[in-house]
């Protein structure tokens, strides 16, 4: 494979066992799991100055640990629960019970959340570097894959028995040169979003004028009466845990690719435009928001997908509607197919499909395998799905889930000496059992809304 810079020349930083590239939700996860027993050096590198991704970058909640409806089951659990576990430690979470759209919600202080990503990784003996983007890859037969990093020092490469790439866009797998799919190649691109957060919101004034309901009408009113150029006439706008501080997921921006630097570029300016757009909205229409602000935009604008790679396995919107259960699954997910996108008439408009019957399907290993790797496995948002079933297997449970298990994956791989493509999925499944994995549908449902169930999770709102 050719590479694009002449690697020999670059001074070789580390030798690890696995390599996880970008710590977002699902690479965090990754990390963890493949430190769990402490048998192989793992490094974790990401190009921005704190880990956590999409769930730190810009969001709240986590979906996915829970089925929608009115009878919520908790279908992931592990890793991902200690996660939680220390968000609650310090009342930094809180439970959002939804019976509709991804269901039940895990609210959490996103600040707090990055300092929980640090300790969880330093704790785990995790080579953890930050600021360092991933450029180039070098793969030659019987070697360690190579990996070259820039940062502020230089240009670094760093060797790898194992990777993982949960760098979201599937950065390693695009510069290794495996196969996959662009978001709006097929189908279009689901859209852009960034998110803010405003402090100073009257929260008991907002409710006794009508809460939710109120705030749908207005926005409804805005937009007809074009009062205000909102892009959306909904979106989720939620108390977060912080005293009075509400977070929007609202802005829509369509029609520009995220893997163009110059559009987007675009999208950040018109997602920040609009941001601004309801800023101004809600302190003139919503009442308790009259002394409110944007205290926070997200870090950057909300991807939602990029590359989808062409792994052994292409989870497809019928594995989610007919809710399948194959042997070979790492995990579950009940989230509805939930795209957002421009709708025949330009209008905003975001698609619902929830999973029939038992309201659950299974995800296959295969799914994280890249087509024709031997020692790579690819999770997150980049993993091998077509465009619907990524829209409902993307929330940050899964993204987590999907870590554990390409972890655990690497460390049997490494076990047995055995390539990701060969691996015994049954022993997997094994060792995602011992670390507290769920690969079976609960029957009980889970009691969201008292202490002393999902580990003392005490404190629910609306
Ligand atoms: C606007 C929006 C709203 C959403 N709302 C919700 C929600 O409310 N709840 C929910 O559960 N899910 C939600 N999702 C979906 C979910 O957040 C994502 O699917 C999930 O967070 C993806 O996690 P990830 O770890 O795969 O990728 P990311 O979170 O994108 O992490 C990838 C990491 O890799 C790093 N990286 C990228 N390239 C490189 C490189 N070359 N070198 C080094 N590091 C690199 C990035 O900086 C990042 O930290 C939302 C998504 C969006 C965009």
């Amino acid at each position: 494979m050719m590479a694009f810079i002449n690697h020999h020349q670059i001074p070789l930083l580390a030798e690890t066992d696995v390599l996880v590239v970008g710590a977002g939700s699902a690479g965090c996860l990754a990390a963890l799991a493949a430190s769990h027993d402490r048998k192989y050096k793992v490094m974790l590198v990401e190009r921005y100055g704190f880990p956590g991704g999409t769930s730190t970058q810009m969001l709240d909640t986590f979906y996915g640990f829970f089925t929608p409806g009115d009878a919520p089951k908790k279908i992931v659990a592990g890793l991902p629960d200690t996660i939680v576990h220390a968000l609650h430690e310090t009342g930094d979470m809180f439970l959002r019970p939804n019976t509709y759209g991804a269901g039940t919600g895990v609210n959490y202080n996103p600040e707090r959340l990055k300092h929980v990503w640090d300790q969880k990784i330093i704790a785990a003996g995790v080579h953890f570097l930050l600021h360092t983007t991933l450029v180039d890859v070098v793969i030659e037969e019987a070697e360690p894959i190579s990996c070259i990093f820039w940062n502020k020092s230089g240009f670094y490469k760093v060797k790898a028995k194992r990777v993982i790439d949960a760098s979201g866009d599937a950065d390693f797998c695009h510069l290794a040169g495996y196969t996959y799919e662009v978001a709006g190649e097929l189908e279009p691109a689901q859209s852009m979003t960034t998110t803010f957060r405003m402090s100073n919101v009257n929260l008991e004034k907002f409710q006794q004028a009508g809460g939710k309901q109120m705030l749908k009408e207005k926005m409804k009113e805005a937009v007809e009466t074009g009062k205000h150029a909102l892009p959306r006439k909904e979106g989720s706008v939620h108390e977060m845990c912080q005293q009075g501080c509400v977070a929007t997921v609202a802005v829509k921006v369509n029609d520009l690719r995220a893997l163009e630097v110059a559009e987007l570029t675009q999208a950040e300016i018109e997602g920040r435009r609009q941001a601004f757009i309801y800023e101004t909205f809600f302190r003139q229409e919503i009442p308790g928001y009259e002394a409110a602000n944007i205290i926070g935009l997200s870090h950057q604008i909300g991807v939602r997908e990029t590359r989808r790679v062409y792994g052994a396995y292409r989870l497809t919107k019928e594995d989610c509607l007919s809710g399948s259960m194959p042997p070979d699954r790492i995990l579950l997910c009940g989230a509805p197919i939930e795209d957002h996108r421009k709708g025949k008439n330009g209008e905003d408009e975001t698609f619902w499909q929830y999973i029939p019957g038992r309201g659950v399907y299974g995800v296959p290993y295969g799914t994280i395998v890249p087509q024709g790797s031997e020692y790579v496995w690819v999770v997150g948002r980049c993993f091998s799905a077509t465009h619907d079933a990524h829209a409902s297997c993307r929330s940050m449970a899964q993204t987590m889930a999907m870590g554990q298990a390409a972890g655990l994956a690497a460390v049997l791989s490494l076990d047995t000496d055995t390539a990701a493509h060969a691996l015994e999925v049954s022993r997997l499944q094994e060792k995602l059992l011992q670390v507290g994995a769920i690969l079976e549908i609960p029957e009980t449902i889970a009691d969201t809304s008292r202490s002393g169930w999902v580990h003392n999770f005490s404190k629910t709102r609306q």
